[in-house]
């Protein structure tokens, strides 16, 4: 020990240096600051936490395993929590959807379908394939292969050199659009952006499409119009390209289904990344789901040249399982869906005190807010203004936290994204509503912007 020549008022660094109080402790939708403040988890951490903080049921089950065994390597043992986690988890995919690579994370996750998609072409015969064509804006994670298919610009500049350059096609944005098009036909014409991409790139070099079912971060929950998911299908099948559909967000119960992908069974995807809320933050954990049909070729190629150390280990299994056991015993989808239909209305409705929110969207509790210069056009808010991280600060003053980004990429938006833990009560909508709806009323003030009646 070198006598605390390396300490720092805090030695831990994060993307930037801003700071905030630290945690003490969170049950519920509520969680606590050492100083006694107490907030409302609006966005589950950052839309993780589906099944809520302190679960006893959880915390018992991983304390079980805890006293068996926290880690035996995969390559030693097999492990009974992982293999029930991936039996259970298959009940929960469509039909098909039979195998399971556990990771630690969403970026694993996506990495990880990637790299399967990959080798099952080469196991096939289509070693031309490895073009993965994606949308921006989208999240698809920060380690290198998920990165190079996000399409975010700014995150991914300093290390172009490092990454293959892949295709992006716009996402369907059609809420933007001003044409005389039916949602149905803009659905048609995002998706027929990909046909188009695939034929400029040569089909032959083409992998696989990735996307987000229901939009995160990036876009701010959004939702293309219905057609658009059996014509990515269609056109997928057409070219012999993979679907991948990142879940990370919009997984594991989040809209209200089990996946996003569910409210569109005509548009179903070859894989299946998940994270975040398969683990609900109770640990690490993730999961490619792929058909045995993927996965086959491959192992009988020689394997899977892919995998993490800490990989469906036995206690992010086991706290796996019991999050589902959770989730199903407190019907915690069905409760996400008739939640979010309450705070999508309750959303909705501010738009008439509050102009300047142009839109309301999402499935299930991933809702978003759109915040805009003029509704009519849906002209964003000047960035100078940083309207959405102002409103992220006021709420979080008043003790509601809400996941907020300003889109770039594409277009330019300020949104707020509001995703409470899916075990939410009607009560704790109308409490976080009121602190939303104070902290609108103080941005409103701040920025000049117009309110209504
Ligand atoms: N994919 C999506 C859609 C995400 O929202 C995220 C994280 O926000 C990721 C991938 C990356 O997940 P992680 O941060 O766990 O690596």
């Amino acid at each position: 020990m070198h006598a605390g020549s390396n300490r720092r008022a805090s030695n831990l660094f994060y993307q930037s240096g801003s700071r905030r109080p630290p945690v003490d402790r969170a049950e519920g939708i509520y969680i606590w600051a050492q100083d006694g403040r107490r907030w409302i988890d609006g966005s589950s951490g950052a839309m993780v936490v589906n099944i809520g903080h302190g679960n006893r049921n959880v915390l018992d089950a991983m304390k079980r395993q805890m006293e068996r065994t926290t880690f035996a390597y995969r390559l030693h043992f097999e492990n009974d929590a992982a293999e029930d986690l991936a039996t259970r988890l298959c009940d929960l995919m469509p039909p098909g959807f039979d195998r399971v690579f556990f990771v630690s994370g969403g970026s694993e996750a996506t990495e990880s379908c990637i790299k399967l998609a990959r080798q099952y072409a080469v196991a096939t015969g289509q070693a031309g394939r490895y073009k993965v064509i994606s949308r921006f804006p989208s999240y698809h994670g920060c380690t290198l292969g998920a990165l190079a298919v996000t399409g975010y610009a700014a995150l991914a500049a300093p290390f172009s050199p490092l990454m293959a350059a892949m295709p992006k096609i716009p996402a369907p944005t059609a809420y933007l659009d001003r044409d005389d098009l039916t949602p149905a036909g803009r659905g048609l014409r995002y998706a027929d952006m990909l046909e188009a991409a695939i034929k400029a790139e040569g089909p032959e070099t083409v992998l696989a499409f990735i996307m987000e079912p229901v939009g995160g971060a990036s876009t701010g929950a959004l939702v293309a119009p219905d057609s658009y998911y059996p014509r990515v299908r269609e056109i997928c099948d057409r070219y012999g390209v993979l679907l991948i559909h990142d879940e990370v967000m919009s997984g594991a119960g989040r809209t209200g289904k089990f996946l996003a992908g569910d409210h569109w069974p005509d548009g179903r995807p070859d894989l299946v990344a998940l994270s975040k809320g398969l683990g609900s933050g109770y640990c690490p954990l993730g999961a490619m789901v792929a058909p045995d049909r993927i996965v086959a070729p491959v192992l009988a190629a020689g394997g899977f040249l892919h995998g993490f150390t800490y990989a469906g280990n036995p206690l992010a299994s086991a706290a796996g399982l019991a999050v589902l056991d959770e989730m199903e015993r407190g019907d915690m989808i069905g409760n996400a869906a008739r939640m979010g239909a309450v705070l999508a209305a309750r959303l909705e409705g501010l738009k008439a005190r509050f102009p300047f929110i142009g839109d309301v969207r999402g499935k299930g509790l991933l809702l978003a807010a759109e915040l805009v210069a003029d509704p009519g056009t849906m002209e964003p808010l000047p960035a100078r203004l940083n309207a959405y991280q102002r409103l992220v600060d006021i709420a979080y003053d008043k003790g509601l936290i809400i996941y907020s980004r300003r889109t770039r990429g594409g277009y330019e938006g300020d949104h707020v994204l509001v995703c409470p833990p899916l075990i939410i009560t009607e009560a704790q909508v109308e409490e976080l509503m009121a602190i939303l709806t104070e902290s609108l009323a103080d941005l409103a003030a701040e920025l000049h912007l117009p309110v209504g009646a």
